[in-house]
Order: C-alpha cells, then sequence, then structure tokens
C-alpha cells in the first residue's frame, strides 16, 4: 500500500516540489517500504523518535524535524536534521544558533508561520517573521530557507487557499525585502489534505503523512 499511495503522489506532484514523508508513529518497517522505493527525505515530530530513527536507519536519509522544539532537546535533533521546519521562537533560533557554534555546524532552518489558523498557536506573525529575518546576520549558525506553514483545518477550499495565498505573499515580500538571504528559497506548505491547494499557492515541499502511510495510532 505505501508504495501504491507514493507512486500516486509522486505522479500528481510537479517535478519541482520535494515530497517530505512523514512517518511519525509509523513503525521503521513501514519508512524502510518507503526507501526502498526512492524515498529520501521524511519528516518526523518528536524529538526522542526523530533522534532513534536517524540513528538506526539508513544514513543518506535526509530527516526533516517538523514538530515543537524545546531548547532541552535540541541534541536529540540538531545533529541528524537536514532541516528543522518548526522555528517557532526567537528563543528556539538563539538556542539552536549556539548549539551550531558551540558544535561547529550551520543548522538549515524553515520559520514557522502562523497565519490564523486556530489549531495551531506555533509559529511566528508575518511582521514578526520580517522583524527575524532582519536581525538574520546575528545568527551565522543558521541558515535562513524559508517558511512553514498549516492552514486551517477545514473542509472549505477556499479558506485554506485564503490561507496559503497568505503564506505565499509573505514568502515573496521576505524574499523581496532580503534578497541578500543566501538559499531562502523553501515554501514548505501543503499535507495529506490540501497539497494540491499548496501546489498552486507555491509550494516548494509537501509534507504528507497519513496519505502515504494510512492512519496514525496515538
Ligand atoms: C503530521 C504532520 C504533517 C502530515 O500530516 P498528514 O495530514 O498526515 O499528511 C505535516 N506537517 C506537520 C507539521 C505535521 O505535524
Amino acid at each position: 500500500m505505501i508504495a501504491f499511495n507514493l507512486e500516486k503522489i509522486k505522479t500528481e506532484l510537479p517535478s519541482g516540489v520535494k515530497l517530505v514523508a512523514v512517518s511519525k508513529f509509523h513503525p521503521f518497517e513501514a519508512i524502510l517500504e518507503a526507501y526502498s522505493e526512492g524515498q529520501r527525505a521524511f519528516g518526523e515530530n518528536r524529538p526522542q523518535e526523530f533522534a532513534a530513527k536517524a540513528v538506526q536507519l539508513p544514513p543518506d536519509i535526509e530527516w526533516h524535524f517538523i514538530g515543537h522544539l524545546q531548547t532541552n532537546k535540541l541534541k536529540l535533533v540538531l545533529p541528524y536534521a537536514y532541516l528543522v521546519e518548526s522555528i517557532d521562537t526567537l528563543h528556539l533560533l538563539e538556542a539552536v544558533n549556539n548549539w551550531g557554534e558551540k558544535n561547529g555546524k550551520t543548522i538549515q532552518v524553515l520559520l514557522e508561520v502562523h497565519i490564523g489558523a486556530e489549531e495551531t498557536k506555533q509559529g511566528f506573525t508575518p511582521s514578526e517573521v520580517k522583524a527575524v529575518l532582519q536581525m538574520a546576520g546575528e545568527f551565522p549558525y543558521v541558515r535562513f530557507r524559508g517558511l512553514m506553514g498549516m492552514a486551517s483545518h477545514t473542509d472549505d477550499e477556499e479558506a485554506v487557499a485564503a490561507d496559503f495565498a497568505k503564506i505565499e505573499s509573505l514568502f515573496d515580500e521576505c524574499r523581496g525585502q532580503f534578497p541578500a538571504l543566501d538559499g531562502f528559497d523553501q515554501l514548505s506548505i501543503g499535507m495529506s489534505d490540501d497539497w494540491p491547494i499548496a501546489v498552486r499557492h507555491g509550494s516548494t515541499e509537501v509534507r504528507i503523512g497519513t496519505a502515504i502511510f494510512g492512519n496514525r495510532e496515538y
């Protein structure tokens, strides 16, 4: 089933959009099945699970951290992370930069944007995003790669499209306003239920779990 689901998504997804397979709560075997189909980018949202999988699964997997990250959990995530997509406070950003300095690693991040979806209180407002990017020079061990966001959880496709449109225009404004930011070119929007809408709004990366691996057991 995993192979079938992956194949179906890959035929529909434009070739320029990266597919991150969100494997949280799913066992190693599920990841290995996707891996054997050629999938290399995986997303996890709990530090302990992220570290266990990153250490034990094939080393050429590109691990994306997509969950809430507390500063006392950095050592579980930052050594293995290709991209931390969920930077949601200045405090976390400072801690990541400090960790990078101590460990001699530059950490690639996305800033998580809060655009009014009631479900997620996490993330920066659009004006906070710009204020953070204005200060980018203060974080030499952080490479700002773009923005991550979620749409409201609703069946109303117009509401979802409106949320994605807001994130897209913020992304475009940031790129215009901070042209010196090297590699700020990633817009991570779109999940199982709404990724086709996200793709129409400039998504460069979709994070898909359920539509690949089936329902999660919590
Ligand atoms: C779980 C999760 C996803 C994937 O959600 P699905 O609806 O299963 O595709 C994407 N992004 C984040 C931040 C998540 O926590």
